[in-house]
């Protein structure tokens, strides 16, 4: 195998002739602005050695991928319990779907569709109001990166907020069903905040407690134990990419967790936590050039969980 620089730079040489492919998130007002030809790729290994190519020290709109981070916390605080809040099965819909929700009782599938990380917002403003709960976040995803200068780009929540209507219908929905304890604006403050959270390749290192068995190597924080990480790794690889989940799997073989801001943040467990970042999504709302990114990463490095 060529050095990981090597491959790291080759990447973003291969794919820039393609930078810009994808639909912009138009939904979200404030998302639809961002330059669709920006390319980041940012490589951590667990034991230290830093690779970078593009953009890598751009800070784009972390959205969805902030669910590992909130799952994290409500595991922590709460335990097996958030269990009775949300399941643990693949979607096969949208992230955004509702139907489901109507046939399971206002139970989402998993933590990673919309339902489900509203599910856990509603969680961790347990004996908290929302501005403590999003500080909350805030501080524990500056803990895991070991940078304090990690913002929320308050432009972005607003944004959403002033368009976010199949959110609050799922909200609503949910508290319907009395699957919500606080008050629906209450959780969307949080949530929409949390998927607000800016991030550059400071999402890899944040993410490397999951590829080093809980513990982040570098800052020695145990952020949780091994099984756990195992567990959210698990979770990431079947229900990371919505119902893209499936061929990301067939495709690049790691747990990953994507955001429509246009990043995903992919585990290579024992190896490496990696940051991606290209604008422009895919059918199922994924990167586009970054899913490709990390397939090429895969297959050159050997990382695929499923063997070289
Ligand atoms: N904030 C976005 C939303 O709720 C997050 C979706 C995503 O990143 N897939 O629609």
């Amino acid at each position: 195998m060529p050095d990981l620089q090597t491959i790291v730079a080759d990447i973003h040489r291969e794919l820039s002739p393609r930078f810009g492919e994808g639909r912009l998130p138009d939904y979200i007002p404030q998302l639809a602005r961002v330059a669709p030809d920006r390319f980041g790729l940012a490589v951590v290994t667990v034991d230290g050695a830093v690779h970078l190519a593009g953009d890598a020290d751009a800070a784009f709109s972390i959205q969805s991928i902030s669910k590992v981070f909130t799952l994290t916390i409500a595991l922590g605080k709460h335990g097996d319990a958030i269990w009775k809040r949300v399941g643990r099965e693949p979607s096969g819909s949208a992230f955004n779907s509702i139907v489901q929700l109507e046939r399971e009782e206002g139970i989402p599938r998993n933590p990673f569709i919309n339902a489900g990380a509203i599910a856990i917002s509603d969680l961790l403003l347990a004996g908290h109001p929302p501005k403590e709960a999003i500080g909350e976040i805030l501080r524990f995803v500056r803990y895991l990166a070991d940078e304090e200068e990690i913002v929320i780009d308050g432009e972005v929540a607003r944004s959403e907020a002033a368009t976010g209507y199949r959110n609050a219908a799922l909200a609503n929905f949910m508290r319907s069903f009395d699957r919500l304890i606080h008050p629906v604006e209450h959780v969307l403050g949080v949530y929409f905040h949390q998927c607000a959270i800016a991030m550059s390749r400071q999402l890899a290192r944040a993410g490397l407690y999951l590829a080093a068995g809980g513990t982040n190597p570098l800052t020695g924080h145990r952020v949780v134990s091994p099984q756990r990480a195992r567990r959210i790794n698990a979770l990431m690889l079947t229900c990371g990419h919505y119902d893209g989940s499936g061929d990301f799997a067939y495709h690049v073989g790691l747990p990953g967790k994507s955001g429509v801001g246009g990043g995903i943040l992919a585990i290579a467990p024992g190896k490496a936590s990696i940051a991606v970042w290209s604008p422009g999504l895919n059918d199922v709302g994924n990167s586009a050039l970054g899913t490709i990114a990390l397939e090429m990463l895969a297959a050159r490095t050997g990382w695929s969980v499923f063997g070289a």
